[in-house]
């Protein structure tokens, strides 16, 4: 399946991460600001779902009404509308974004989809995490379970699309890893709320263990390897009715 994907988001990080975890050679994998796309829609949605559709529509109207402002240089396959004399191959795009945060039962579902903006943007994970670690000083063992969830979106542009000014087709996956509020920090390696996510089996916290193996467990991971194969499914993706050329 040839295909260009536009991820929707800023942080450099996750475009990393992505790129490690979609290994498919014929998948390619831009940053919007490589694509030369800006957008910062309000993530207001009351779900992860909803933010990571809000904003994956919002990139993808963009450029369905104008495919023309995409960077060209720094895609592999061409925008099916983009001018002809483009030696490239074209493709569809699949305009990705993803909305993911911590949920912790004992805090009734917190930091959830704030988990960014917990306690403030500007409020360092250490601090963060430490305020937890009080709110859930009487609460021990399994009643510390918690869970990253991550909810993937695609929007994805075909010539169709675009010829007949249709919407994008779209859709949601959403991946999750389960664990404990550790009793403590612990670890170097990840980010934001890592080093305070126990996971039972490995004994260890996410921030403990390698980027090899957080891929392979992370709520990041399954949803964006569950949308692969969705997108694998997809009817206006297959050789039949695809767009390359
Ligand atoms: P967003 O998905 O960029 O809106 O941000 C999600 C927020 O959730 C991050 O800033 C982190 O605070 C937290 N988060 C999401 N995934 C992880 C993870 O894998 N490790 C640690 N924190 C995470």
């Amino acid at each position: 399946m040839k295909l260009q994907i536009i991820f929707a988001t800023g942080n450099k990080d996750k475009i990393r991460e992505i790129r490690e975890i979609i290994t498919d050679p014929e998948i390619d994998v831009v940053s919007m600001k490589e694509a030369g796309v800006s957008c910062d829609p309000d993530e207001n949605g009351s779900s992860f779902e909803e933010n990571s559709r809000i904003k994956a529509l919002a990139v993808a109207d963009l450029i369905c009404k104008e495919p023309g402002r995409v960077n060209r240089e720094a895609l592999r396959y061409r925008i099916p509308s983009m001018p002809e004399d483009d030696k490239k191959p074209s493709a569809p795009v699949a305009v990705m974004s993803d909305d993911s945060g911590l949920v912790i039962d004992a805090l009734d579902g917190a930091p959830g989809i704030y988990s960014a903006r917990y306690m403030g943007h500007e409020t360092s994970y250490t601090l963060k995490m430490r305020h937890i670690l009080e709110l859930l000083e009487n609460v021990h063992g399994e009643d510390r379970s918690a869970r990253f969830v991550a909810a993937v979106s695609a929007a994805v542009i075909t010539k169709k699309v675009l010829a007949e000014k249709k919407n994008p087709v779209l859709l949601t996956v959403r991946g999750e890893m389960e664990g404990l509020i550790a009793d403590d920090i612990k670890g170097c390696n990840g980010f934001g709320y890592d080093p305070f996510f126990y996971l039972p089996d490995l004994k260890k916290t996410s921030a403990e263990i390698s980027d090899e193996e957080k891929n392979a467990l992370s709520h990041r991971g399954k949803a964006l390897r569950l949308m692969l194969e969705k997108l694998g499914d997809l009817p206006e993706l297959t050789n039949e009715d695809s767009d390359c050329q």
